[in-house]
């Protein structure tokens, strides 16, 4: 059993085609596929009103609840919002490392998603940002020039980002980590 899981997408993510109507709360939260499971939707997909609602419905299945904040426009909604932890694109601009700033203010987990398909800066993200080893993306750069050369200064969490069932798994994330010689920095107690 994969130590976390903490990028993952359900039905909630309406308007990702990428998501499977089969990608429930019930089926994931069934399945166990990791000791700590999070469910991390588009914040601007869930909507900030239904927000309270999401999050009670991964409450009650025992997952922890996140989010996927795409820039820095969402910044200050996704702050006023109840979460354990956030996933945040960062896209090469100011005013998204400015809005990491932010984030790390509320002292809860801020992510960087998948910095190697958004072209982030790394040498710009904050060091208590952790980052994310992406099992959807990873494969998708020279991942040793990309990554080597920050491992000194993160803290890493690999995840899924997963949107379908059969995208529940870290395979790829997990041997790029090995390979670094990145060890995970697990957010939750089990
Ligand atoms: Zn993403
Ligand atoms: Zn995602």
């Amino acid at each position: 059993m994969l130590p976390q899981d903490l990028h993952i997408h359900s039905t909630w993510s309406n308007g990702d085609a990428s998501v499977v109507p089969e990608q429930t709360i019930g089926l994931i939260a069934e399945l166990h596929h990791a000791r700590v499971v999070g469910i991390s939707d588009h914040f601007e997909l869930v909507g900030e009103d239904c927000f309270e609602e999401y999050s009670r419905e991964f409450r009650a299945a025992g997952l922890k609840v996140g989010m996927e904040i795409d820039g820095y426009r969402w910044e200050s909604a996704a702050r006023s919002t109840d979460a354990d932890y956030r996933i945040f694109h960062c896209y090469d601009r100011n005013a998204d490392y400015k809005a990491l700033d932010r984030l790390l203010e509320m002292d809860q987990a801020v992510i960087v998603a998948h910095p190697n398909a958004l072209s982030t800066n790394l040498d710009r993200v904050p060091p208590e940002c952790l980052v994310e080893i992406n099992n959807r993306y990873i494969w998708r750069c020279d991942w040793r020039s990309f990554y080597g050369p920050f491992v000194d200064r993160f803290e890493f969490v690999i995840s899924s980002d997963a949107h379908q069932p059969n995208w529940l798994n870290q395979t790829v994330a997990r041997h790029v980590a090995a390979e670094l010689g990145v060890r995970e920095k697990l957010l939750f107690r089990t």
